[in-house]
């Protein structure tokens, strides 16, 4: 690694599978074009995200992984509780938050022991302390927004405007001051960290980085989005780095697979599953990482399910069950009277593999950034469920901007701090409504289908010598001609 070219780019995660994963795809495109990478994890997460620790390990890649121990016991958290999946309590995001800062000596001494010094750090935005770090080593720090340009603008009107600084009720709609056009936007349904009580110190050093930050690098394209990347960047004043989707530079489908964490299906099966059945005619329905379905919202859904009488493959969560030997709150012969046209993953699914077969026709999602950046780039059309943080506003995107999207419920995806009293139900009738709808009598309607196609091609031209693949080849380039740390003084 050593010999390895530069420039050095160190990448920081958050520590959640959808700040990590995609993080895990930028470190692989800047060492595919020549860069040097360090991955800083920690101990707890580097063991998750194992096969792809040993497979860049295989095929070479300069990539090094570095994990650095978390002081959890010394902010008063239970020992590796590492990552946002191991909270059940509100006030232990702040903890973790304090952890991570923590690390900032640690990582200085680390980084100044290199051979090869770190030429710029690329870090998430929910790790502001990185910013500290930056400016002690003299390299600058480019913020890593997981969000599309669309919501990211939201974001920053948001807080910067103070917008719900007098909104009692958290569904008050409010218009965005500021924003392209019109867009009403409510308390409860935009970014949570952002706005909830206990998170005001943690969200001022997020805008206060944000705003000393080199530039912004962000896993959407800019054909996908170009009113808001241009208003976006215009907001913060600096460059907006699109260099999305960024897995789809990413040629090696066992990496693609297991990045995030290993896979809980056989993949061999799910694929041959797959190629079982009719082209564009499986439903996807997957919630991402971090929700969990409550019993009797997963009951309603398989109810929607199976009414529909369309094949689907449906992820759950395994702790969706009392305990691991316990079989899943299923209704009753859902299993077997679905047998042949579903297929349950119990777990953790290679979702990006999944997406891109050609019998998937469709996808049921959350919202979350990667999941919709990953239903864009396979040219799915989508049910839109989401159920927190700016998922709300991705929703807006898919459903009213990018008309690929169909909307069926809200917020009946629960994390797990959340009591089952506090969740709204959809029920099966208005899931097989939405089924029927978006995969229609063969393949569905054909405009939002149409519309979605184009957009897999866009995407595909973005990374295949178009706008995202010029973006990195710039981002590099300019990181290169700003030296290392030994010649910035
Ligand atoms: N993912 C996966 N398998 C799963 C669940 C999630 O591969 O069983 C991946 C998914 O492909 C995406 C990420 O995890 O890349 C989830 O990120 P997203 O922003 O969609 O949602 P979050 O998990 O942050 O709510």
């Amino acid at each position: 690694l050593d010999d390895a070219p530069n420039p050095h780019f160190v990448l920081i995660p958050f520590m959640a599978q959808g700040h990590t994963i995609p993080m895990i795809d930028m470190a692989h495109l800047l060492a595919k074009h020549g860069a040097m990478v360090s991955f800083i994890t920690t101990p707890v997460n580097a063991a998750r995200i194992q096969s792809t620790i040993d497979r860049a390990r295989e095929l070479n890649i300069p990539i090094r992984f570095v994990p650095l121990r978390l002081p959890c016991a010394e902010v008063g958290l239970p020992d590796g509780c590492e990552n946002v999946d191991e909270i059940l309590e509100k006030d232990q995001v702040m903890k973790m938050t304090d952890a991570y800062s923590m690390l900032h000596k640690p990582l200085v001494l680390y980084l100044q022991e290199q051979s090869v010094p770190p030429s710029c750090i690329v870090s998430d935005l929910c790790q502001p302390w990185t910013g500290d770090v930056a400016r002690e080593l003299g390299i600058p720090r480019l913020m890593f927004n997981g969000f599309c340009a669309f919501a990211s603008l939201c974001r920053y009107l948001i807080h910067q405007d103070k917008i719900f600084e007098n909104v009692a009720d958290g569904d008050e709609l409010v218009i965005l001051p500021g924003f392209p056009h019109h867009l009403e936007v409510s308390k409860a349904r935009s970014p949570g960290n952002f706005n909830s009580p206990g998170f005001e110190k943690f969200s001022a050093k997020i805008l206060d980085e944000e705003r000393r930050a080199d530039s912004v690098v962000t896993n959407s394209f800019y054909e996908l989005e170009p009113l808001y990347v241009d208003s976006y960047q215009k907001r913060i004043g600096k460059r907006v780095w699109t260099i999305g989707p960024m897995f789809l530079f990413n040629s090696d489908t066992s990496t693609i697979a297991d990045r995030g964490a290993k896979a809980s299906v056989n993949q061999k099966y799910c694929m041959e599953w797959l190629d079982s059945m009719k082209r564009g005619s499986v439903l996807y329905v997957s919630f991402g990482s971090m929700a969990r379905t409550v019993v009797s919202q997963l009951e309603e859904i398989a109810m929607g399910l199976e009414d529909s009488k369309r094949p689907f493959l449906w992820v759950i969560k395994s702790d969706n069950k009392p305990s691991e030997t316990d079989k899943l709150f299923l209704p009753e012969g859902f299993e077997e009277r679905t047998r042949g046209r579903g297929l349950i993953i119990q777990g953790w699914a290679p979702q990006a593999l999944i997406l891109s077969h050609p019998s998937v026709g469709g996808f049921v999602t959350h919202c979350g950034w990667n999941s919709t950046i990953e239903g864009v780039s396979a040219g799915l059309p989508m049910i839109t469920w989401p159920h927190c943080a700016e998922q709300f506003l991705n929703e807006e995107l898919i459903v009213n901007v990018l008309k690929v999207g169909l909307a069926v419920g809200v917020q009946s995806i629960t994390n797990r701090t959340m009591k089952p009293d506090e969740v709204s139900i959809v029920k099966r009738d208005q899931i097989e409504r939405a089924v029927v709808e978006l995969m229609g009598k063969e393949t569905g309607p054909e405009e939002r289908r149409a519309r979605a196609k184009e957009l897999k091609e866009k995407a595909r031209k973005a990374i295949d010598e178009g706008s995202s693949y010029n973006n990195v080849m710039q981002l590099i380039e300019y990181i290169s001609s700003r030296g290392t740390r030994t010649d910035v003084q």
